[in-house]
């Protein structure tokens, strides 16, 4: 089923060499999901990202992913020691379009204050959302060439 959270103000900026990176790793986990995480800063209404960390899929599904726990405490810790900030996850849907599903509202509960990317393998075409406490708004995403 498919959500359609409203558009907010928020902005995602992203590197078109951070998306490139996103689109490889939805490659090589197809038919499954790849999941990630993403590190970066919160300026304002704007979250920057500054670095995409893959991390495996526990799952290894095409319907759903996991981060697995020991990259995740490994991704965090990294992005901490470098002075950078987790901002969010992203995950691939291998099979659709990139969308808000109800399964990704339903696991993105337990993370709010947290961006969620979504990339579709198929089309290429992604969508970011931030998950807030009690619902989750669409977040804008500019993608740039910018080299940090
Ligand atoms: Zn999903």
């Amino acid at each position: 089923m498919i959500n359609s959270p409203k558009m907010g103000v928020l902005m995602l900026r992203i590197s078109h060499n951070d998306v490139e990176k996103i689109l490889w790793h939805a490659a090589v986990c197809y038919p499954a999901e790849c999941c990630g995480i993403l590190a970066g800063r919160k300026l304002g209404e704007e979250y920057v990202v500054e670095r995409v960390y893959p991390a495996r899929n526990m799952l290894e599904s095409s319907f759903e992913y996991r981060v697995n726990p020991e990259d995740q405490v490994r991704i965090f810790m990294d992005a901490e020691a470098d002075g950078l900030e987790v901002v969010g996850f992203y995950h691939s849907h291998p099979l659709g379009e990139a969308y808000w599903s109800s399964l990704d509202e339903e696991r993105s509960k337990l993370w709010p204050g947290y961006i969620f990317l979504v990339v579709s393998h198929k089309t290429g075409s992604l969508r970011a959302y931030l998950r807030k406490e009690d619902e989750t708004v669409e977040v804008n995403v500019e993608i740039s060439t910018f080299t940090l």
